[in-house]
């Protein structure tokens, strides 16, 4: 695997990427997947994230798997909508 600890961030050219396990919520389709434990690059500056290609391809393999998954968690949906200007 590509060794990218330590390297200085594309994003904000600041930060410096290091080794993390993450949460990721993946789209594919209309669908959402929450991936667990996902191993990633992290900026510890803007929090940007950095996948091996073999973890990328992975996530999407996975992720297809998502109507089998046991584990559910469920969102709230709120619609967003302006205050109400007070008189
Ligand atoms: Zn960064």
């Amino acid at each position: 695997m590509e060794q990218i600890e330590g390297d200085r961030c594309d994003l904000c050219f600041d930060g410096r990427l290091r080794s993390r396990q993450v949460r990721e919520y993946y789209r594919f389709g209309k669908g959402l997947v929450v991936l667990e434990r996902v191993p990633a690059y992290v900026c510890e500056n803007c929090g940007e994230r950095y996948y091996a290609a073999e973890v990328a391809k992975r996530m999407r393999q996975l992720a297809k798997m998502g109507p089998r998954a046991k584990e559910r968690v469920s969102f709230p949906v709120i619609h967003f909508e302006p205050r109400k200007a007070t008189a």
